[in-house]
């Protein structure tokens, strides 16, 4: 592979964007958690506002974890948000970024892709990465014919990926490649032809099949159901456990998944969730959600209560205006629920 004619192929056709104009650490590694799962174009506004809102990793120390899940919401995986919070807090206790992979790895969601970034990018460490780009452009090369996810071919992977990488100029390197297969070496229809390292490729005639990586089991199906209980003007947001999915978020007080009938079954959940018997009114309609191990149909209920509330399994519940929720962490799939319980707020909330 002929990484001369990469890098020259980087330097010319290489995007421009905020955090390699300077690469900082914290910049660096804002935009590599933000971009795992999803597409650059989307996690760029979201880039600039935590630059602005907090612009040193001590800043985003100091955020209270309410904050930071608000500006995340809409991104999805909020774990991510969370050890981004943890991790600057650590980053803060120690003074400055680690300056070592391993360093790196210790903190928290930073995984042997992201630290391979930060490290090679913003701080001149002689690391590889494998991401889902290098590891296509990699396999069409060199004509790997396995499933890269097996720990062997990962392995593997990972030490073609050093043993590529050029003095001084890792950081590079490890970019050109993973635009490349952003760009050129796309999933389908590569351009081989306006491949730099076409020359070698071993395995373009077959690219289109390779990586070879067999269809993961379907997701399964389930349902969940939530209700819209409202006094006066202002609707109930309760605030999910610190652990497990969509963490620490607010949202329509329910339940997920169940079986049987729905309107008893979330009658019975609000009833030992919230602590005080909840009136179930309307069934208002439901929204489908996929997550990344399941499929969720949704039900939205409207709903009353009479008394006090006293959360168990919500770790919070309070009134809000759903008209002005900005800054509160709600998960996509609540701001989904809510836009069929609130008229009106389709437009402000998705
Ligand atoms: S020649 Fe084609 S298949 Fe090979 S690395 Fe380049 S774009 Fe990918």
């Amino acid at each position: 592979l002929d990484t001369r004619a990469l890098l020259d192929w980087y330097t010319a056709n290489r995007r421009e964007l905020p955090w390699r104009t300077d690469p900082d650490p914290y910049g660096v590694w804002l935009c590599e958690v933000m971009s795992q799962q999803t597409r650059i174009e989307t996690m760029l506004p979201y880039w600039r506002r935590f630059q602005a809102r907090w612009p040193t990793v001590g800043d985003l120390a100091a955020a209270d974890l309410d904050e930071v899940l608000g500006e995340w919401a809409g991104l999805g995986y909020y774990s991510r948000a969370r050890n981004l919070h943890a991790a600057a807090q650590q980053i803060a206790a120690l003074g400055a970024f680690p300056d070592t992979v391993k360093g790196l790895r210790a903190l928290p969601g930073v995984g042997p892709y992201t630290a391979g970034a930060i490290g090679s990018i913003a701080l001149g460490l002689h690391a590889a990465v494998v991401d889902g780009n290098v590891e296509r452009v990699l396999c069409r090369h060199d004509h790997i014919n396995q499933d890269p996810r097996t720990p062997t071919v990962r392995k593997a992977l990972w030490a073609r990926a050093q043993a590529l990488l050029p003095q001084g100029r890792a950081g590079d390197f490890n970019q050109a490649l993973m635009e490349l297969g952003a760009s050129v070496c796309s999933p389908r229809a590569p351009e081989c032809p306006a491949c730099p390292i076409q020359a070698t490729c071993q395995g373009q005639a077959q690219a289109e099949q390779l990586p070879n990586k067999p269809r993961k089991t379907k997701q399964p199906e389930v349902r969940g159901a939530c209700a819209a209980i409202w006094q006066g003007e202002r609707v109930l947001l309760a605030r999910r456990p610190d652990t497990g999915l969509l963490a620490g978020l607010w949202e329509l007080p329910g339940l997920d998944p169940f079986d049987g009938d729905e309107e008893p079954a979330l009658g019975q959940a609000l009833r030992e969730r919230l602590g005080v018997p909840v009136t179930l009114g309307a069934r208002l309609g439901q929204v489908r959600h996929v997550f990344t191990h399941r499929k969720l149909t949704l039900g939205v209920w409207s709903g009353a209560v009479s008394g006090a509330l006293a959360p168990t399994w919500y770790t919070g519940a309070a009134w809000f205006d759903p008209h002005d929720l900005d800054g509160l962490g709600v998960s996509t799939l609540a701001r989904k629920a809510l836009a069929i319980a609130v008229p009106g707020v389709q437009g402000r909330l998705l």
